[in-house]
């Protein structure tokens, strides 16, 4: 039997072993998936130890991604870019770790708007500057687009992110203030929150879309509730909107590929299954 985990502190409200636990019914398989609490003190001892546990490898999640990247033997490209590692595996006796948050929410994109989006965006906005914005740009880095802005709360943090990532891709990165996002809006053809505004318990992402072309999409990573008061406001205008259910969804894929052996599907079922559990929970 294939074990494999999602390790953080604490771990008792991930999402994670719901999905991986529904594709491995689906698919049949001999596996399974457990919650790891582990405090940020022994996660390096974790990390040498899961392998005599039986695991072949995991997820990652707060606080442990960035240790996780520094504790690894080798990083995909996509993880080196983030740097923060979300999903564990072993090849060949050598521990590997990935970032699937990139991919996740690019693939979410491609499947809610079709392939192609891009053609008609120039400037990519992007609020926040956080562990979550970094995996957003690295994605949109990779896209036809002319310009990416970061616009973050702290400035200092958007300027870091583009440092850290400018130099990948000829798409042009930008750090902005927070308060300069209203002289950015105009040009934005694609909206995406990455900070933790609008999601349960916090204040809402207030911001007026007036401004906004009136073919601007508008993403939202934030999940809980599923439609946030700013994808809302963007529907109520609207704008071609993005909910951020889909990210934690595709952001698994890779993961179960690489311990289970199949690459499972995101479907309306499993999306609808996670749904539910978001709504008994509110
Ligand atoms: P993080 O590293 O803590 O970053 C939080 C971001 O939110 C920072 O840019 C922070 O700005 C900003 N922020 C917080 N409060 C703010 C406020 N009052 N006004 C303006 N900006 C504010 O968190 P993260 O890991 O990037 O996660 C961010 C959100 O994405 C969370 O809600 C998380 O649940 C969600 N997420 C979703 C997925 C998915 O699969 N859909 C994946 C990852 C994360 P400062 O730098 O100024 O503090």
């Amino acid at each position: 039997m294939t074990k494999a985990f999602v390790v953080g502190h604490p771990i008792k409200h991930s999402r994670s072993p719901l999905i991986h636990g529904y594709w491995l019914k689906q698919y049949g398989l001999d596996g399974s998936y457990e919650r790891t609490d582990v405090a940020p003190v022994d996660f390096g001892e974790f990390l040498k130890s899961f392998r005599s546990l039986g695991f072949a490898g995991g997820n990652v999640t707060i606080p442990h991604k960035e240790a996780a990247f520094l504790g690894v033997e080798r990083r995909t490209a996509q993880a080196e870019r983030v740097g923060a590692v979300n999903t564990l595996w072993i090849e060949d006796g050598v521990l590997w770790g990935d970032n699937t948050d990139v991919p996740g929410f690019m693939a979410h994109l491609d499947a809610s708007l079709g392939t192609g989006w891009e053609r008609d965006v120039d400037t990519a906005l992007v609020l926040g500057a956080g562990g979550a914005a970094r995996a957003v740009v690295a994605g949109l880095q990779d896209r036809p687009l002319k310009r990416i802005v970061v616009a973050n709360r702290t400035l200092s943090k958007a300027e870091d992110l583009v440092r850290d990532l400018g130099s990948d891709g000829s798409v042009r990165l930008e750090a902005r203030a927070w308060e300069t996002i209203p002289q950015v809006l105009p040009q934005a053809r694609l909206i995406v929150n990455t900070t933790s505004l609008g999601m349960a318990g916090q204040p809402p992402l207030d911001l007026d879309l007036a401004r906004a072309p009136h073919d601007a999409i508008v993403a939202d990573i934030v999940y809980v509730p599923l439609q946030t008061p700013f994808l809302a406001a963007a529907a109520a205008r609207g704008l071609r909107t993005v909910d951020g259910l889909g990210m934690l969804l595709h952001q698994a894929v890779p993961g179960f590929r690489r311990w289970f052996g199949v690459t499972p599907e995101v479907t309306p079922a499993l999306r609808a299954l996670i749904l539910a559990d978001i709504e008994g929970h509110r």
